[in-house]
C-alpha cells in the first residue's frame, strides 16, 4: 500500500467525537500533518431551530459545552506533554458550512480532517464543506470512528445490507477481528498539536454567549466529558454480570447509562465493544448481552446509512398507509402523553422522567412509544420528534429505530399484533412500583398491588393513600382493551395491501 500524501498543515473537525484519545480522524491529521489545529463549530444550523422551538436550556447543549472544556483540557495536556504551549481546542460559533472553510483559508491548511456522520443533514452539510475546501484547494477526508462496522461494512451472502437483527449480530460477530477494537494510538503523533495562532485563540465560549441557559444537567449529577464517560464505565463493568438480569427494571441501576457518552463520542465505542467482547469470550452473560446491544446500535446506524427513506416515512412502505388519529381530540391525547397525564402510572412515571432528567429507560421508551402509537392511535413521528427534543441521548439512527420498532412499522419491529399491555408491563417490571412512586409522589400511598392501575383500586386504598381520581391524578385516558381492538383494525391496512 502507498503512504498517502503527507501535508504541511492540517485542520481537525470535531463533531460527535468529542475526546482526543483513540480518536480516527484525529489520529490520521496527526499522523498526515506537520502542524494540526482543532476545531469544535457550535452550529447554529442545529442550534437556531432549538431555539425557535423554544428550546433554550438544552441539556445536550450543556453537555457539549461542558464536554468541549474537557476536550481542551485533553487537548492542551497533549501538548505539554511535547512542550509546546498554547495548544487547545479552537471554538467557533456559525454555520459550520462557512466556518469551517473560513477557519482552514485563515489557517491556511490544506486539509481538514473529521469522522463520518451518516445522518442525511450532516451528510448534505459535509459536502458543502467539501465543495467550498475543494474551491480553495483543500481537501475533506472523514473516517469511520462512531460505530465498529459502518455503511457496507458488514453485508448479506448476496452483498445487501442487512435488515434483520439476529443474521446481522451473527455475521458482525464472525467479521470482528482484533484490528477492528484496536485503539488509535493518538498521543504517538501528538507532537503534531500546534499552538493556536494569536488570531484564533483557545477556548471554549460561554453557554449564554452561544444564547442558552444552564440546565439541571449539574443537579442531575450528569457526567460529562471522557473524564465522565470512564467513571460511569467503570461503575457499570463492576456489575455488568448483571446486566441481563436487572436491564429491564427502571427501578434498579441496571444499565450503563452511557448513552449520551456514545452519542457525542466522549467515550469510544472500540474500547467499550473490546472490554464486553473479551468478557463474553469468557462466557459472561451480562457482558454478552450489553455487546448484543452495541450491536442493535451498529444494526440502526447501518440501516440509516443504507436506508435513508426511514428517517421520513416508514421503512416498510406499506405501514405508511395507516390513518393515525388526528385533530383536536387526538392533540389533547399527545399533550396528555408528553405531560405524563395518561392515567397509565408507569406510562406517566416514564413521560416524568424524561422531561426531568432528559433520560429514559429502555424498557420505559418501548413502554411509552407502544402506548402513543397503540393505544393512543398516534402517528409514531409525532412521538419521535418529542423525543429528538428531549433526549440527552438522542441519536437519529437509534431514535428512529426504536420509534419505527414499537410501530411495528421498521425493519426488524415487534409485530404490529403485539400490543404491549402497559398496566401488565407496568406489574412485571416495576413490581414493587419503587419507580412509579418516585416520579409519581401522588400515588406513594397506594399499596403496591393497586398502583398500576389506580382506577381499580378499593375505595379504602384510595381513601387510605390520601387520592381521589381525577383530582390528584387522572382518570385513563383510553381504555387499554378497546384501544387495542380499534388499533387491530388501524393496522389492519396493512394486511390487506
Ligand atoms: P445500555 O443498556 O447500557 O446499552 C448500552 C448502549 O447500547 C446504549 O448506550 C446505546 O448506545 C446502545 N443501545 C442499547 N439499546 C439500543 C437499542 N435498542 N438501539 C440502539 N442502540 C442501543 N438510544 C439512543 O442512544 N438514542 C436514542 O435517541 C434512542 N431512542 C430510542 C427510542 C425508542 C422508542 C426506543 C425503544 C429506544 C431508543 N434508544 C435510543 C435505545 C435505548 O433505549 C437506549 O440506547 C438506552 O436506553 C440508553 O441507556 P443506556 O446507555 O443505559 O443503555
Amino acid at each position: 500500500m502507498s503512504t498517502p500524501t503527507p501535508y504541511n498543515t492540517g485542520l481537525m473537525w470535531f463533531r460527535r467525537d468529542l475526546r482526543a484519545e483513540d480518536n480516527a480522524a484525529l489520529y490520521h491529521a496527526l499522523k498526515r500533518c506537520h502542524k494540526v489545529w482543532c476545531v469544535f463549530v457550535f452550529d447554529t444550523a442545529i442550534l437556531q431551530p432549538l431555539r425557535d422551538r423554544g428550546l433554550r436550556a438544552d441539556r445536550r447543549v450543556e453537555f457539549i459545552h461542558e464536554s468541549l472544556i474537557d476536550l481542551d483540557e485533553q487537548l492542551r495536556a497533549l501538548g505539554r506533554s511535547n512542550g509546546a504551549e498554547g495548544v487547545g481546542l479552537i471554538v467557533r460559533h456559525g454555520a459550520a458550512t462557512e466556518e469551517i472553510p473560513r477557519l482552514a483559508a485563515q489557517l491556511g491548511v490544506q486539509a481538514v480532517f473529521a469522522n463520518h456522520d451518516d445522518e442525511p443533514q450532516a451528510k448534505a452539510r459535509d459536502a458543502q464543506v467539501l465543495g467550498a475546501l475543494a474551491h480553495a484547494g483543500a481537501v475533506l477526508h472523514t473516517y469511520k470512528d462512531h460505530v465498529v462496522f459502518e455503511r457496507h461494512e458488514v453485508l448479506t451472502q448476496n452483498a445487501r445490507p442487512f435488515t434483520v437483527f439476529t443474521p446481522y449480530k451473527n455475521a458482525w460477530l464472525k467479521a470482528l477481528t482484533d484490528y477492528h477494537l484496536k485503539a488509535y494510538p493518538v498521543e504517538r503523533y501528538a507532537p503534531a498539536l500546534a499552538p493556536c495562532p494569536a488570531h484564533t485563540p483557545p477556548g471554549v465560549p460561554t453557554l449564554e454567549s452561544l444564547g442558552f441557559q444552564a440546565t439541571n444537567l449539574r443537579a442531575l449529577k450528569v457526567r460529562t466529558g471522557s473524564r465522565g464517560a470512564r467513571a460511569l464505565f467503570e461503575d457499570f463493568v463492576a456489575r455488568i454480570d448483571q446486566y441481563h438480569q436487572a436491564r429491564d427494571f427502571p427501578a434498579i441501576k441496571g444499565p450503563s447509562y452511557l448513552s449520551v457518552h456514545l452519542r457525542f463520542g466522549t467515550v469510544s465505542i472500540r474500547a467499550l465493544a473490546g472490554v464486553a467482547y473479551a468478557m463474553h469470550l469468557q462466557g459472561l452473560a451480562g457482558a454478552s448481552t450489553w455487546l448484543s446491544e452495541l450491536v442493535w446500535r451498529d444494526f440502526y446506524h447501518q440501516i440509516l446509512a443504507n436506508f435513508p427513506h426511514a428517517v421520513s416515512g416508514a421503512f416498510k412502505p406499506e405501514y405508511d398507509a395507516i390513518h393515525w388519529e388526528r385533530g383536536k381530540h387526538a392533540d389533547a391525547l399527545f399533550a396528555a402523553w408528553c405531560e405524563g397525564r395518561t392515567g397509565y402510572p408507569l406510562v406517566d412515571a416514564a413521560m416524568h422522567q424524561i422531561n426531568q432528567t432528559g433520560y429514559m429507560h429502555n424498557r420505559l421508551r418501548m413502554v411509552v412509544a407502544s402506548f402513543l402509537t397503540k393505544d393512543l392511535g398516534i402517528d409514531w413521528r409525532r412521538g419521535e420528534a418529542y423525543f429528538a427534543d428531549h433526549l440527552i441521548d438522542f441519536d437519529l439512527a437509534a431514535n428512529n429505530g426504536g420509534w419505527q420498532w414499537a410501530a411495528s412499522s421498521g425493519c426488524d419491529a415487534q409485530p404490529y399484533f403485539r400490543i404491549f399491555n402497559p398496566v401488565s408491563q407496568s406489574e412485571k417490571f416495576d413490581p414493587h412500583g419503587k419507580f412509579i412512586r418516585r416520579y409519581l409522589p401522588a400515588l406513594a400511598g397506594l399499596p403496591s398491588h393497586a398502583l398500576h392501575a389506580p382506577w381499580l383500586a378499593k375505595p379504602v386504598e384510595l381513601e387510605s393513600a390520601g387520592l381521589v381520581i381525577g383530582r390528584d391524578y387522572p382518570a385513563p385516558v383510553v381504555d387499554h382493551a378497546v384501544a387495542r381492538a380499534q388499533t387491530l383494525e388501524r393496522y389492519a391496512v396493512v394486511k390487506k395491501g
